[in-house]
């Protein structure tokens, strides 16, 4: 969306600066032949069509992160992700696209070594806009490669700019907040009202941003997250962190509810069950839209189940928010 009227002016007024990545809202659309088979009307916001490098959540996060970057004169960005990261690889390419040198530290956590999900993917487009890529061992070290990287520059006289994980902080949580203006724009264009909406969620920020969009707009929603990391509290406490983060922003004082599932989280980050490969052949056969293995699959496969267990009031619309990751299928390609 152009401008958000209110919104934006708040934000700017309170330091908060954003550069516009995207032009074009992403697509809500039905989807007509699941509804049809669950007998539940499901809608999806396809954010993994946004406009840039591919599309992806991280867009939204990114409009503000990378402002924030901008305006702090920072001429280099370093952000951290597993080997498959989507975030590191919107970073790589929205940093490149704003003129930044572009540092991603890629954490081996997830236990594949084939050669596909070594080489493919995401690393590929990584490697298109000549990212420094740093490969690290996933034993807990990262915070000190971070800082020595960073002391690296520094003294070479860079000024650096740190996005931490997912680009999930307070500040890469105002592009989801901002993102539910679009949702109801879109909504009221349909003629429907949803109460409901179901996404993945991998470091918190983009659940937060919308819980505090809904806040801030004064409309009740049931936000319903899925996780795709086996420890559930870590992620809830940065969800609550950053959500209160951007309520405060706004002066507002709430008390959201967090519904935050790890029913569907499987064995692993990174790693798909049988459940989520099913998911997302169904999906990519019944309505040609593809999931990702890491997140969107998981999440969905979550929103079917719990339909079926009636955990949704029966016949009330969701909406299903498309995180994006296709790119992601690459790396898993021996597993279809
Ligand atoms: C990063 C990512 C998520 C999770 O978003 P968070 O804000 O990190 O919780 C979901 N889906 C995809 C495809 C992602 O890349």
């Amino acid at each position: 969306m152009k401008e958000v009227k209110g919104f934006d002016t708040h934000l700017l007024k309170n330091g908060f600066h954003r550069i516009n990545l995207l032009n074009q809202s992403s697509p809500l659309l039905f989807l007509k032949s699941l509804s049809k088979e669950l007998d539940t009307p499901i809608y999806i916001k396809r954010d993994d069509l946004t406009e840039i490098g591919t599309g992806g959540n991280k867009l939204r996060k990114l409009e503000y992160l990378l402002a924030e970057a901008k305006n702090q004169n920072a001429n280099r960005v370093i952000t951290i992700g597993a080997r498959q990261s989507n975030h590191a690889r919107l970073t790589a390419i929205t940093g490149k696209m704003l003129g930044f040198e572009v540092d991603l530290i890629l954490k081996n956590s997830v236990p594949l070594d084939t050669e596909s999900y070594q080489l493919n993917g995401n690393l590929v487009l990584d490697n298109i806009v000549d990212a420094n890529i740093h490969e690290i061992p996933n034993d807990g070290t990262a915070s000190n490669f971070i800082l020595s990287l960073t002391k690296h520059y520094e003294t070479e006289g860079d000024r650096v700019y740190f996005i931490p994980v997912g680009g999930s902080n307070i500040v890469g949580g105002l592009g989801y907040a901002r993102s539910v203006y679009e949702i109801e724009e879109q909504s009221q264009a349909l003629g429907v009202d949803f109460q409901h909406i179901a996404l993945a969620s991998g470091s918190g920020g983009t659940h937060a941003g919308l819980i505090a969009g809904y806040e801030i707009l004064g409309k009740k929603a049931f936000i319903q997250a899925y996780n795709v990391q086996p420890d559930r509290e870590p992620i809830l406490g940065e969800t609550k962190k950053i959500t209160e983060g951007i309520l405060e922003i706004f002066g507002i004082s709430a008390n959201p509810d967090y519904h935050l599932s790890n029913d569907y989280v499987g064995e692993a980050y990174g790693i798909p069950n049988k459940e989520t490969l099913a998911t997302i052949k169904h999906l990519a056969k019944s309505e040609g839209v593809f999931l990702d293995p890491v997140y969107t699959g998981k999440a969905f496969t979550g929103l079917i189940n719990d339909i079926k267990l009636g955990k949704y009031p029966k016949g009330e619309p969701i909406l299903f928010i498309h995180t994006g990751g296709v790119t992601g299928l690459f790396a898993y390609s021996n597993w279809f």
